[in-house]
């Protein structure tokens, strides 16, 4: 089944949307195969983001998603890759539609709460980079 890697950054856990974009995902019908909170190093954020490396935001990008705790998850479904960033909406928060996360929760782009895989490529290689294949259920 089709799996997609979703992270609650910094800003989202520290405005304590956790449970808010969880209970998104969990009524749509995905189900969650792994889940953890970590502070990801700025090493490790630069892995995260390397597709980015040569944009002009990429530095703060990193600094910002290694700041504090992140919310590193797994969920699985049917065509959950495509949706997953339908209910995660527009990266900047200015183009978000209302009724999604972004556009619902969030601002400016620099502070869009969430992350989630772009196509099935980035998804299997970002689970990997996150979990161990042991830490998936
Ligand atoms: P994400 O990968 O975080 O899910 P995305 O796929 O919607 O977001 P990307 O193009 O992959 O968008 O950009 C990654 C992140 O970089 C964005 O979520 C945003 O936080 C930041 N970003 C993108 N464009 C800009 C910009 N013009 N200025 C500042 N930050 C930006
Ligand atoms: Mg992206």
């Amino acid at each position: 089944l089709e799996r997609t890697f979703i992270a609650i950054k910094p800003d989202g856990v520290q405005r304590g949307l956790i449970a808010g974009i969880i209970s998104r995902f969990e009524r749509k019908g995905y189900k969650l195969v792994a889940i953890k909170l970590i502070v990801p190093s700025k090493e490790f954020a630069q892995k995260h983001y390397h597709d980015l490396k040569e944009r002009p935001f990429f530095n703060g990008l990193c600094d910002f998603l290694s700041s504090g705790p992140v919310l590193a998850m797994v969920w699985e479904g049917e065509g959950v890759i495509k949706y997953g960033r339908k209910l995660i909406g527009a990266t900047d928060p200015q183009k978000s539609e209302p009724g999604t996360i972004r556009g619902d929760l969030a601002v400016v782009v620099g502070r869009n709460i969430i992350h989630g895989s772009d196509g099935p490529e980035t998804a299997k290689d970002e689970i990997a980079l996150w979990f161990q294949p042991s830490e998936l259920v």
